[in-house]
């Protein structure tokens, strides 16, 4: 040892012993080690006593809210989430308030007719009508029916200098997701549909799961590292990052590596992520767009578990219980909650066994998807809810008033839902999904919006 470091030493056993006197002097109890740390930045805000408003009170009071104009749009899409999603839900878990979901309170629903250019719609399709206005093809991400590029409610509301943000407990490369940020012809190249996101998207985020398709796009093309910095994208993949984000450049949040489950405790919940969403994008005085996909929805619709779709259902709907408390305080935010197609064909249990009983001889009630082959279309069926059952042990499945009669989308129509300035106009049994993505952008922009034709496609 050097002489240097030996004052070295004997300096910091002096501080020690200085530090021990003093510690033992003072009354203050010596704080407990395995306490949370402080947190190191001041609060900015002082805390607000005001009372909170019960939120029965606020359904009740829906019906007769006056709005300001409409500076902002909050979207929820329920993926696969068709007319017999909600009572089903009440039927199994009891509601949320008196019975029933916050989703049923809002004033305004209408009926709407999902179909794409090619009849059967798939998420590409559902999400491209809403997203753009259009009504296009099934598997083509933001596309018109001739494949042309169309503009987005993201890219709408960042050129009307708003602020935009997406969020979904599905991949963000999914096709939902993909329709509100970028425009591919193939919602299954997910790869490309993650590169797009970070070379293209102006949303000032984008978080929900993808991770391992984000990690499969830097692994194949290294230069997508370096491709982040450039356009100022932080791509993070934990919660505490998000909730750390200091707001400069474009976010991307991938928090599992596919979609998720909503029990697990490994990522935020939809509501938590709504509320995050909220507080972002409120800071913007010009307003926002925020979509919200309850996206898990489809997929657990797919496995036709019904108990893991009523959870699903419940925290979908306390996500849409946060939008609706922010525009009753707000006067000036415009609330719809819609779906992009049914999954499941879900029916009341006497109808869906009438059903599956008639069509057992032909099997042919099925719609058609890739994955499930002709002629194992009932086997898929049965296998999902197998599966499903195993899953949870503890339900007798048959004493379930509702039940799955496919694996599959289907054509069913699905409801709307919506409060705010102007909602009255989804007061309508006709109304087609294009025709809602168009009364979002105009309600956002105050100008014409998505299709011009009457059709859709033009
Ligand atoms: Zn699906």
């Amino acid at each position: 040892m050097n002489f240097k470091k030996l004052l070295k030493v004997i300096f910091a056993a002096m501080l020690a012993g200085i530090m021990i006197f003093a510690a033992a002097c003072t009354t203050t109890p010596t704080p407990d080690v395995t306490a949370a740390p402080e947190a190191t930045e001041a609060p900015t805000e002082e805390p607000t006593e005001e009372p909170v408003t019960p939120m029965e009170e606020i359904l009740a009071a829906l019906a007769s809210t006056e709005f300001k104009d409409c500076k902002n749009v909050i979207l929820y899409i329920g993926d696969g989430m068709g007319q017999n999603h909600v009572p089903a839900t009440d039927a199994i878990t009891g509601g949320r308030y008196d019975g029933k979901l916050v989703i049923e309170y809002l004033p305004y629903t209408g009926i709407v007719n999902t179909t794409c250019t090619e009849g059967e719609p798939d998420s590409a399709s559902g999400g491209t009508a809403l997203a753009c206005g259009y009504k296009g093809k099934r598997k083509q991400i933001g596309l018109n029916n001739k494949g042309e590029e169309v503009m987005n409610m993201t890219e709408l509301a960042k050129s009307l200098g708003k602020s935009a943000g997406i969020i979904t407990t599905e991949s963000i490369v999914d096709a939902t997701p993909a329709t509100f940020s970028v425009h591919a012809k193939n919602r299954n190249d997910e790869s490309n549909i993650a590169a797009l996101q970070i070379d293209t998207s102006v949303a000032d985020f984008i978080m929900g799961g993808g991770k391992a398709m984000y990690d499969l796009l830097m692994e194949n093309d290294p230069s997508y590292a370096q491709k982040l910095t450039d356009n100022n994208v932080t791509w993070v993949t934990k919660w505490e990052d998000v909730l750390s984000f200091n707001g400069e450049g474009r976010l991307i949040a991938t928090m599992t590596d596919d979609y998720w489950f909503e029990d697990a405790d490994t990522h935020p919940s939809l509501p938590e992520m709504t509320e995050q969403a909220i507080k972002m994008l409120s800071k913007n005085d010009k307003g926002f767009f925020l979509i919200v996909e309850g996206g898990a929805l489809d997929e657990v619709a797919h496995n036709c578990d019904m108990m893991e779709l009523t959870r699903h259902m419940t925290s979908f709907d306390q996500a849409v219980e946060i939008g609706v408390r922010y525009a009753y305080e707000n006067k000036d935010t415009l609330i719809v909650v819609t779906a992009d197609h049914e999954t499941g064909g879900i029916l009341p249990k006497e109808e869906a066994d009438a059903y599956i009983k008639k069509n057992e001889k032909t099997n042919q009630y099925i719609a058609q998807e890739e994955w499930c082959l002709t002629n194992a279309k009932l086997h898929c069926l049965y296998e999902a809810e197998k599966i499903a059952q195993s899953k949870n042990p503890d339900v007798d499945w048959d004493t379930l008033p509702y039940r799955f009669t496919t694996i599959a989308h289907t054509s069913n129509k699905v409801n709307v839902w919506a409060y705010g300035p102007g909602a009255e106009k989804m007061q309508n049994e006709k109304l087609k999904s294009f025709e809602i993505g168009k009364f979002l952008g105009e309600s956002l922009s105050g100008a014409e919006f998505g299709s011009t034709d009457k059709n859709g496609v033009k």
